[in-house]
């Protein structure tokens, strides 16, 4: 195709060297932009992962490692078995409180089943003790599907039912943005929650419609921007382990100035408008 006569380059080989010029400085001048934001991040703090995923990374808080309940108001009333916690008489409260959070939690339904629909391996996590993600033997109770495992509770099914039959051991890993609220008490954003049951997902950022009583609608109502975690006593013995939390903070960028493009072999910088 590209060739040469005695007397010179051709048209064919001018207009192709032409072509290859233009497209090396574009190559080069696109490299020699560089977007950069403007904003000024501190260094990710280095955490170290527990030896398996299922175990508390080192930033986390622990709520139960399977020796005993000291984390917990009402602990004292729930068994500890095995390294396991078994509910008991009423609810637990965590004695830590929690914000915007990721929880882990293992629980595992009677087995045998004992009881039906609502009555079956019935317990449930109320993140800041108000807002409630279901836990239930969806393996083996057939009840109504915004009342299922996985489910916020009243206002929506999980996205699959991910349930291991009973006992088994079920993991939860939860992302939880809480709710913001201004200061005359009105709603400024919903809570949100992203869970993952058994490594499905389950629940994909889902922004609640308020708290999650049995009977009557959802409704926001001010509260503290951190308070405890709570696991619900339906009067059915579900087991539970290893339960950690992680504060979830904001990494706290500084922007310094305006986003812009620098040109890396002239130094000249244009702010990005
Ligand atoms: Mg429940």
């Amino acid at each position: 195709m590209i060739r040469a006569t005695q007397a010179g380059w051709t048209k064919q080989v001018g207009f192709q060297a032409i072509l290859s010029g233009l497209m090396a400085i574009s190559a080069a001048s696109a490299q020699a932009e560089e977007y950069l934001s403007g904003i000024e991040w501190p260094k990710p703090v280095m955490v170290t992962p527990g030896a398996e995923n299922s175990l508390p990374p080192s930033d986390a808080v622990v709520l139960f490692d399977g020796k005993d309940m000291s984390a917990w108001q009402n602990g004292e009333n729930w068994l500890v078995e095995n390294g396991e916690a078994v509910v008991g008489k009423g609810q637990i409260v965590s004695k830590a409180k929690f914000g915007d959070c990721q929880v882990h939690i293992e629980w595992s339904a009677p087995n045998p089943p004992q009881g039906e629909g609502q009555g079956c391996g019935n317990s449930g996590l109320f993140l800041m003790g108000t807002y409630e993600i279901q836990i239930l033997d969806s393996y083996s109770s057939k009840t109504y599907p915004d009342g299922q495992a996985g489910a916020i509770y009243k206002q929506t099914p999980p996205l699959v039912n991910a349930m291991r039959p009973p006992g088994e051991w079920n993991t939860y890993d939860i992302i939880w943005t809480r709710p913001r609220f201004a200061a005359d008490g009105s709603l400024e954003s919903p809570a949100a929650i992203t869970a993952i049951h058994n490594g499905v997902l389950v629940l994909n950022h889902f922004e609640l419609l308020g708290d999650t009583p049995y009977h009557r609608p959802a409704a926001y109502k001010k509260h503290a921007d951190r308070l405890p975690l709570s696991i619900q006593d339906h009067g059915n013995p579900v087991r539970f382990r290893n339960i950690w939390v992680r504060d979830l903070k904001p990494r706290g960028g500084k922007r310094v100035r305006p986003a812009f493009i620098r040109n890396n072999q002239t130094g000249k910088e244009t702010d990005v408008k």
